[in-house]
């Protein structure tokens, strides 16, 4: 073939209940070096607000809730959902440019949304993390620090829920060791994404 053929990247979604491991397994995978310029992250909007030294633009798009309901009508969300009382979207603009330049998009979402991006985009690769059991997960949240005691039993109780929903996944990994999942999801993404080879 003369002109080489551009491919178009995939959408990856990490998603899985609160506390599974999703933003350690997805900051490991951003820093290594085989996959550092072949999957960009989608970077989410919430109406939630910053915590700590997030800032806008980095961590999330911080909108008002009227901005982002403003955005739900007009169509600017890939997927969107109510988590634990706030909004979370994935702006599809961006998606959609990070998959045009030949790169994969990696999106970091919770059950619902994973759910949303499964029937608009059924070639995306949907994997799903869990805790080994869910006093594990009770432990890691205690362990996190970043939620009130009612907070973790929200989690909970709507993690029993979600894993419900893992079936619907094409991926199951559990967290267990990290070492050991992070592993399982190199070898899932060099599998699933054969271009990463040819980098
Ligand atoms: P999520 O993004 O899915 O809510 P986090 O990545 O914040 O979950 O992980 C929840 C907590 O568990 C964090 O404190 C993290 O450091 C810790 N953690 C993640 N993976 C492991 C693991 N394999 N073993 C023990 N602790 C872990
Ligand atoms: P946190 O507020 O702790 O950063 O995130 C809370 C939850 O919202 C996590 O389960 C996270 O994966 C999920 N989340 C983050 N961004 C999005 C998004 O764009 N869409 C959906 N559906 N969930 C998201």
């Amino acid at each position: 073939m003369s002109a080489e053929k551009r491919t178009q990247g995939r959408v990856i979604v990490l998603s899985g209940p609160s506390g599974a491991g999703k933003t350690t397994l997805h900051d490991l995978l951003l820093k290594a070096p085989e996959f550092r310029r072949s999957i960009v992250r989608s970077i989410s909007a919430t109406t939630r607000a910053a915590r700590g030294k997030e800032k806008h633009g980095r961590e999330y798009l911080f909108f008002s809730k009227k901005m982002f309901e403003h955005k739900i009508r007009s169509g600017q969300f890939l997927e969107w959902a109510n988590v634990f009382g706030n909004y979370y979207g994935t702006p599809l603009k961006n998606v959609r440019d990070i998959l045009r330049s030949g790169k994969n998009v990696l999106l970091c979402i919770d059950v619902q949304g994973g759910q949303e991006v499964k029937k608009k985009i059924p070639q995306a690769l949907l994997i799903f993390v869990k805790t080994p059991s869910l006093k594990e997960l009770q432990e890691r949240l205690i362990r996190r620090g970043t939620d009130a005691k009612e907070s973790v039993a929200l989690r909970l109780k709507t993690a029993a829920k979600e894993l419900t929903k893992a079936k619907h996944y094409q991926h199951v990994l559990v967290n267990d060791t990290l070492t050991r999942a992070y592993g399982e999801l190199e070898a899932i993404l060099k599998k699933e994404l054969p271009s990463l080879s040819r980098r």
